[in-house]
C-alpha cells in the first residue's frame, strides 16, 4: 500500500519534511496542505525584503511541489475547512509545520496599547501578508523603539531606514514602501536586555549595519567588554568575538552626512508602555547581566515614541486537537512524534530559532519516525481528501495556480524588483479568474 502524508503547513519545515520522505520511500505520496493560496511561510511573509538571495531557496521547493508524488493544496485552512481528526482519518501521517504566527508579548504594563506592534504583525505588514496588510502601524514619530538583540530585530531596524533606492530592487510592498518613506523616521533605538556578549544577530546581518547609505549605526563604547567571560562553546566564542570586533567598528564610526541613526542600546530591559490610549513612550530599567541572566538595577529611564515593535520572537498557535504547551508555545511532543501517525516539525515542535537550514534535521528525523512508526500505509490519502475538498466546495488553489497568481506578481513587479506582492487573498483568487486587474489595484 502507498503511505499517503499530509503535511500542514508550506514553509521550509514542511518542505524539507516533503524532500526527506520522498528520499526515504520512494513509493509514498505527499500532500502539502496552505492556508493561504500562496507558498513558502517565512520565506515569503517573514525574510526581509531586501534579502532575496535568501528567499532562492524558495527553487528548491518549487523542485519538491512539482515532483509527481506531491501536491499542493493552497488557501484550505485546518482548523476551518478540515480538522485534523478529519486528516488522520484520511492520511496515514499527519505532519504539522505550522510555525509560529503569532507575536510574542512583552509582558509588561501596557503592551496592549496600540502602538505596540510585534514583529509577526510588523514584518508580515511591510512583507504584505493578507493577515496584517490592514495594519497602518503609526509611523509618526522621529523614533520607533525595537526590543529585543536578534537577527528579526535588525531586519526592522534596516527596513525602517533604508533609502528608497536601497529598496528599489526588493519586494518590499508599495504601501509600506511609501509610508516609510513619509515617515519622520531619525532614529531607530534597538535595546537588548543583556549585552554585546548575549546578542542573537549573526555577524553578516550585523555588519550589513555598517553599510547603509543615509544610516549610521551608533554604539556606545562603554557598553562593550574588553574580555568575553563566561562559558561558551567555541563556535558561540568565534560569534562572540566576530561581533564585538563589528560593534567596536560601529562605536568609532563617523555618521557624517548619514541622516539616520540606528542605536545599538545594551542592558536596559522594557518595565513599561507610557501613554493613554495611544503608546507615547517606553520606560526602560538599566540592568547589569548576572551568570548570564539580565537583573534590574532599579536605574529607569523613559524614551518617547509612538510606536514598540518587540522583536522578541514568536508564538504558535495552539491546533484544535492537538497537545499544546501553552507556555513554550509549542506541540507537545518527543522529538516531534505527537503520537505515531501525528508529527510536528520547525517552529511548531521546537519554538522560534534557528535559520532556514534547521529546519532540515527536523524533516529527516519526522521522514525517520514516520516510516518507523507506519512502514507501509493503509489509509485513502489524497483521493479521499480531494473527495472532501469537493463536498465542502473549497476553492483550491493548486501549484500550478500558485504559478500564474506568481507570474502576475513578476508582470507587475517595479523596475528592477522581482515582484510585485499581492496581499489580499481575492486578489490572487481574482488573476486565477482571470480578471484584469490594473497595477493601481495592487498597492
Ligand atoms: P532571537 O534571535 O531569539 O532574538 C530575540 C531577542 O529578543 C533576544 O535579544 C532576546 O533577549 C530578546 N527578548 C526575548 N524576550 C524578551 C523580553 N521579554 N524582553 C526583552 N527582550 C526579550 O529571535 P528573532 O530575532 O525573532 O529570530 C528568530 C530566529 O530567526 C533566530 O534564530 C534568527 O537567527 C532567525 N533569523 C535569521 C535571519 C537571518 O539569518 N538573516 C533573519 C531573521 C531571523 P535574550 O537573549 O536576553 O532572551
Amino acid at each position: 500500500m502507498t503511505l499517503s502524508v499530509a503535511i500542514v503547513g508550506s514553509g521550509p519545515a514542511g518542505f524539507y519534511t516533503a524532500d526527506a520522505l520522498l528520499e526515504a520511500d520512494p513509493a509514498c505520496e505527499i500532500d502539502i496542505i496552505e492556508r493561504l493560496p500562496t507558498p513558502y511561510g517565512l520565506i515569503r511573509a517573514g525574510v526581509a525584503p531586501d534579502h532575496a538571495k535568501t528567499k532562492n531557496v524558495a527553487r528548491a521547493y518549487e523542485k519538491i511541489a512539482t515532483n509527481p508524488r506531491v501536491r499542493y493544496y493552497g488557501n484550505v485552512e485546518i482548523g476551518r475547512d478540515i480538522s485534523i481528526a478529519e486528516l488522520r482519518a484520511r492520511y496515514d501521517a499527519v505532519v504539522l509545520a505550522t510555525g509560529a504566527s503569532v507575536d510574542r508579548k512583552l509582558g509588561i504594563p501596557g503592551d496592549d496599547k496600540p502602538g505596540v506592534l510585534g514583529v509577526a504583525s510588523f514584518v508580515g505588514w511591510y512583507n504584505g501578508h493578507p493577515d496584517f496588510a490592514d495594519l497602518k502601524p503609526d509611523l509618526s514619530s522621529e523614533t520607533v523603539v525595537v526590543i529585543g538583540i536578534g537577527n528579526v530585530a535588525v531586519d526592522v531596524a534596516r527596513v525602517l531606514v533604508k533609502t528608497p533606492k536601497e529598496m528599489a530592487a526588493t519586494d518590499l510592498t508599495d504601501y509600506a514602501a511609501k509610508a516609510v518613506q513619509a515617515a519622520p523616521i531619525h532614529q531607530v533605538r534597538m535595546f537588548g536586555r543583556r549585552g554585546p556578549v548575549e546578542a542573537r544577530f549573526t555577524n553578516v546581518e550585523l555588519r550589513e549595519m555598517g553599510h547603509l547609505e543615509d544610516a549610521a549605526p551608533i554604539v556606545d563604547p562603554a557598553q562593550l567588554p574588553e574580555t568575553v567571560t563566561g562559558e561558551h562553546s567555541e563556535r558561540d566564542l568565534r560569534m562572540i568575538e566576530k561581533n564585538l570586533g563589528t560593534l567596536r567598528e560601529f562605536s568609532k564610526i563617523e555618521p557624517g552626512t548619514r541622516r539616520k541613526r540606528v542605536h545599538f542600546e545594551f542592558f536596559a530591559n522594557p518595565v513599561e508602555v507610557l501613554g493613554g490610549a495611544r503608546v507615547e513612550g517606553i520606560r526602560m530599567e538599566r540592568t547589569k547581566v548576572v551568570d548570564g541572566r539580565a537583573v534590574g538595577t532599579g536605574q529607569l529611564f523613559d524614551v518617547p515614541c509612538r510606536l514598540v515593535i518587540p522583536a522578541i520572537g514568536y508564538y504558535s498557535e495552539p491546533i484544535e486537537g492537538v497537545p499544546f504547551d501553552r507556555k513554550r508555545g509549542v506541540v507537545v511532543s518527543t522529538d516531534g512524534r505527537v503520537e505515531p501517525g501525528l508529527y510536528a516539525v520547525g517552529w511548531i515542535k521546537r519554538g522560534p530559532s534557528g535559520v532556514i537550514g534547521t529546519n532540515k534535521p527536523d524533516g529527516d528525523l519526522a521522514a525517520e519516525q514516520i516510516l518507523a512508526d507506519l512502514g507501509a500505509g493503509g489509509k485513502p490519502g489524497r483521493a479521499a481528501f480531494e473527495r472532501l475538498v469537493l463536498e465542502r466546495k473549497l476553492r483550491v488553489v493548486n501549484f500550478a495556480d500558485w504559478k500564474r497568481i506568481e507570474a502576475a506578481e513578476t508582470a507587475n513587479a517595479r523596475p528592477g524588483a522581482p515582484r510585485r506582492k499581492f496581499f489580499r487573498v481575492a486578489d490572487m483568487l481574482a488573476v486565477l479568474d482571470d480578471t484584469v486587474r490594473s497595477v493601481g489595484a495592487l498597492g
